[in-house]
Parts: C-alpha cells; sequence; structure tokens
C-alpha cells in the first residue's frame, strides 16, 4: 500500500478501490443486506480525514466513485454524502487509533445481543488467537451497547462499554463495530469476530438470560 502525505496511510483514490473491494467481499458474505453497513479507512491523521462509503449504496455494487472523505466529525469534506454512521467510524478512529473500521449487520450480532445484552463473554477459543488474544487465556468480554439514532450518544457508549483488549462492539438491535490497523486486519477480525458470534449462538441460552 503506498502511502499518501502525513503517515502510513492509502492516498483517496487507493482507498476508495480498497473499500469497493472490501464492500463487495461483506456483500458476498450476507452481511450487508440491502444498503446496510458501511466500510472506513484513514487517509490522513493531521488532520484527520477517512474514506467512508457513501449512504444507500448496495455494497455489492459499490465502486470507488461511491466512496467520501470525512473529517474527524464524520462531515463530507469531499465527495456526496456520506453513510449517517460516518461520525461513529471517525469516533473510533479517534478513540483507537485504527486505522479501518468495518461496520456490517450481521444476524449473529443482533441475535447474540438479545441473548446477552451486559456482552459476550469468551474464553478457551482458538479462534481468539484472531484476535490478538490467547486461546487459552481468561475469560474476555465482547461488549454490547445499546443503540441510538444519535452518533454522540452511541460514541459515549462506544467509548464507555469498549474493552483495549478487544477489537469489536456489538451495538444492540443493529450490528457490529470492528476496527484494526488497515483493512486487511479489519476485514479478519471482524470475520473473527463473526464466527465467534455464531459459534455462542448455537450454544444454549442460559435459563437466567445472564453471562
Ligand atoms: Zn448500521
Amino acid at each position: 500500500m503506498t502511502t499518501g502525505a502525513g503517515g502510513d496511510v492509502p492516498a483517496l483514490a487507493e482507498a476508495a478501490a480498497v473499500l469497493a473491494a472490501e464492500a463487495a467481499r461483506f456483500a458476498s458474505f450476507g452481511w450487508m443486506r440491502g444498503t446496510s453497513g458501511n466500510l472506513s479507512v484513514v487517509t490522513g491523521r493531521d488532520p484527520l480525514r477517512l474514506a467512508v462509503t457513501a449512504s444507500g449504496i448496495d455494497k455489492g455494487e459499490l465502486t470507488a466513485a461511491d466512496v467520501v472523505l470525512v473529517d474527524g466529525d464524520g462531515t463530507a469534506v469531499r465527495g456526496g454524502r456520506p453513510s449517517a454512521e460516518a461520525a461513529l467510524h471517525a469516533r473510533v478512529v479517534r478513540l483507537t487509533g485504527a486505522g479501518a473500521v468495518v461496520h456490517v449487520h450481521t444476524v449473529a450480532s443482533v441475535a447474540m445481543a438479545r441473548r446477552r445484552p451486559a456482552g459476550v463473554v469468551l474464553r478457551g477459543l482458538e479462534m481468539l488467537k484472531g484476535l490478538g488474544l490467547p486461546a487459552d487465556g481468561p475469560a474476555v468480554v465482547l461488549p454490547v451497547i445499546a443503540n441510538s439514532q444519535d452518533m454522540r450518544v452511541l460514541g459515549d457508549r462506544l467509548a464507555a462499554a469498549r474493552e483495549p483488549d478487544v477489537p469489536a462492539v456489538v451495538v444492540a438491535g443493529h450490528g457490529l463495530y470492528v476496527w484494526g490497523a488497515d483493512p486487511r486486519e479489519a476485514r479478519h477480525r471482524t470475520e473473527v469476530v463473526e464466527w465467534l458470534l455464531e459459534l455462542a449462538l448455537l450454544e444454549p441460552p442460559d435459563p437466567d438470560g445472564g453471562r
């Protein structure tokens, strides 16, 4: 990946091409049904700039032209109308230092948030290595936060609930946010988190509905 001005980030055109390819892949998984979900990649750190998928586009048909450049508040600085959730992508980047953010509406994330509104406990799974965690380490919690249509409220909830070692948060009744150093790492982590959620969904719910 070539670097843009100001750091180890892709130029906008390259970022847009990457996001189009990533969107097609996630759409093929069935994780971006309709026009749901959105993806972003950092293209500048000072000032913060993100390339974000445009609003209302079928992610299986998204092209590099359907990518918008936004600032650190998620406001468009070039291109059309960004996803309504661009502000949350920018907030995740500011909070975590991530280089890419994936947001998908998967069935498993919504189903598990209903079953585990206080968070999904994960332990004893080889797949945890895919998140940089030990397979046999202590239990970790994948946080679950309540949904909101106000991106500032949602960002505050994410900031309060996130676990430093877990690069993902589930939004109840909504979907999944996952981040990584670059689009490839964010995608790999998304695949791992979704696998963990799909497995958890296969396990019988506790009778008391707790963790
Ligand atoms: Zn969403």
